[in-house]
C-alpha cells in the first residue's frame, strides 16, 4: 500500500479556533466529549511519553533487523529503514511487499526490548480509569509489545482489548479499513469514540467517521521521534484538539479544573 501524504485536508494555523486545549473552557471540553462511551488509544509514544527510551529502542531493533537480514551497514540499514516508512506506512508494510519477510518473526524481534525503563504512571492510570465507558488500544505495534508495555505502565487492566497489526490483517494506520474493521470487531459506533494518537495522519480517518480526535505532541523540549514531514506546523482540521500532557487533559474531561499547574505544562 502507498501512503499519500499529500491529503488534500484544510489547515487551520496553530493557534486557530479549533486545535489548542488552553483555548477552550473546561464545560466546553467536557460538553465536547460528553457523548463519548469509547476510548481508543493508540500505544508507542501516546500512552507513554516521547521522551522515553522505548520507541529510540524499538527504532533500533527495525534498524537491526534490515541489517542482518540484508548485511547492511547500520547507515545502510537506517535509510532503507525510512523509505520503508515513509512509502509504505511501517517498515514492515514494505518488507512484506518487497520481501515477502514473515510478519510474525519481524514483530517478535523488533519488540523484544528492554522495558525496565517504564515505571507506572499513576496519574495516568487514574484519569483513564476515570473515563464513563470502554477504553481500547488500537496500535501498529505488535498485540504482545501494547501487553507488556501498559503492564509496566499500570495500565493493562483498563483496557477492554488490544487491536494490533495483526488483528489489522497487517495493514496500518492510517489504512481506512484498518480503522473499519477496528470497529467492526469491537462493536465501537465511531460517533460515540474519542481517539488519542501522536500521529497527526492517523487521526484523518477517525474524524472522518465522527470521531473526537485528540493529537498527542511532545512538551516543549522533549524529543520528538515523528519524522519531519509527520510534525505539522499547522495543525489540519481533522485534529480537534492537541495536548503535550495526555493524563491532564483527560482530568479536564473528567471534570477536574483546569488548574494552573496545567496553565503552566
Ligand atoms: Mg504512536
Amino acid at each position: 500500500m502507498k501512503i499519500d501524504h499529500t491529503e488534500d485536508v484544510p489547515l487551520t494555523p496553530v493557534l486557530g479556533a479549533a486545535a489548542p486545549v488552553e483555548a477552550v473552557s473546561d464545560a466546553q471540553l467536557v460538553a465536547r466529549f460528553a457523548h463519548v462511551d469509547t476510548w481508543v488509544f493508540d500505544l508507542d509514544n501516546t500512552l507513554y511519553p516521547s521522551d522515553s527510551d522505548l520507541w529510540p529502542k524499538i527504532d533500533a531493533r527495525i534498524t537491526l533487523f534490515l541489517a542482518e537480514l540484508f548485511g547492511l551497514d547500520a547507515m545502510s540499514s537506517r535509510a532503507l529503514q525510512k523509505y520503508y516508512y515513509q512509502r509504505y506506512g511501517t517498515t514492515l508494510n514494505g518488507l512484506m511487499l518487497e520481501h515477502d519477510v514473515s510478519a510474525s518473526q519481524f514483530l517478535e524481534f523488533v519488540h523484544d526490548i528492554d522495558r525496565s525503563s517504564l515505571s507506572p504512571d499513576h496519574s495516568l492510570a487514574g484519569a483513564i480509569a476515570a473515563l464513563r465507558g470502554r477504553k481500547l488500544i488500537l496500535t501498529n505495534g505488535s498485540r504482545e509489545h501494547a501487553l507488556r508495555t501498559a503492564k509496566k505502565l499500570g495500565l493493562d487492566h483498563l483496557f477492554e482489548d488490544v487491536f494490533d497489526i495483526v488483528a489489522a490483517d497487517l495493514m496500518p494506520k492510517p489504512a481506512q479499513e484498518t480503522y473499519d474493521r477496528f470497529f467492526d470487531k469491537h462493536e465501537v459506533e465511531p460517533s460515540r469514540a474519542a481517539m488519542f494518537e501522536d500521529i497527526v495522519i492517523n487521526l484523518l480517518t477517525p474524524h472522518a467517521r465522527g470521531m473526537v480526535t485528540t493529537l498527542v505532541v511532545p512538551k516543549k523540549g522533549q524529543v520528538d521521534h515523528r519524522e519531519s514531514w509527520e510534525q505539522p506546523g499547522v495543525i489540519p482540521a481533522h485534529v480537534d484538539f492537541t495536548t503535550d500532557d495526555l493524563a491532564g487533559f483527560l482530568r479536564r474531561l473528567n471534570g477536574a479544573p483546569f488548574t494552573q499547574r496545567d496553565a503552566l505544562a
